[in-house]
């Protein structure tokens, strides 16, 4: 059984935020390590006998059953629901599906991609290192704010972002890297402050954009009458 308990602070998750890019700016705002945090919103045992799979944390992004939905809400000061639209489950049949047995995206269906997130790095240098759901999308290509192509990897470590290592006991810095380091020390990160790295910039009005901008509004509604779907929507 995991207790939930409240957090001694209130952060309001960005709009479209991604639930781990929030609970690692609580844990940061703390001065803590995600596991603190996310035992103290009832998501981790309070002292994990071994430590914590990255496959448990990937379950976390990707799916909360109604219990941990309420335990991490009541701790955070946020409603259930705001807390369910932080994860994958939120596009589920909109834009991917969602394996709720085993609690993760299904590569193999509509452009499910099932680990990692794209980024970029103007938005995360604008909102101090706070990372969009929708990043994780297959579908999300380019940033319609920034008018840059969406990056996939870190340029330091080659590694593609945000592929759920096992990140919970030590503090982790916003906006970096947080991929295992080349270093011999176990529990070094690799660090690179992605809000530097360079992104293609895409015309305002190119075809990029374009198409960027009809896939969001598709997912948003979930419906589309463009083109072959005139007459289906
Ligand atoms: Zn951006
Ligand atoms: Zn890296």
């Amino acid at each position: 059984m995991t207790h939930a308990r409240t957090l001694p602070i209130r952060l309001v998750p960005h709009p479209g935020e991604a639930i781990d890019s929030w609970w690692e700016a609580m844990a940061h705002r703390l001065g803590a390590n995600t596991g603190d945090v996310l035992s103290a919103m009832g998501l981790l045992p309070r002292n994990p006998s071994s430590p914590v799979s990255s496959g448990i944390l990937g379950h976390l992004v990707t799916l909360l059953d109604e219990d941990q939905a309420a335990r991490a809400a009541w701790s955070s000061g946020v409603t259930p629901a705001e807390v369910q639209a932080m994860t994958l489950a939120h596009y589920d049949r909109l834009a991917h599906m969602v394996d709720a047995e085993r609690r993760r995206v299904a590569a193999r269906h509509v452009w499910g991609r099932a680990r990692g997130s794209r980024y970029c790095p103007a938005c995360l240098a604008d909102n101090g290192g706070r990372w969009k759901l929708r990043w994780r999308l297959g579908w999300s290509f380019a940033c319609l704010d920034h008018h840059l192509l969406l990056v996939d990897t870190c340029p330091r470590c080659s590694r593609m972002p945000r592929h759920f290592p096992a990140t919970t006991r030590h503090s982790l810095s916003p906006g970096r890297c947080h991929s295992p380091s080349e270093k011999d020390a176990p529990l070094a990160r690799c660090g690179q402050p992605f809000e530097e790295v360079p992104a293609l910039a895409l015309a305002v009005q190119g075809p990029v954009i374009a198409a960027q901008k009809l896939i969001e509004e598709a997912i948003s509604r979930g419906r589309t009458d463009f083109g072959v779907y005139q007459d289906y929507p």
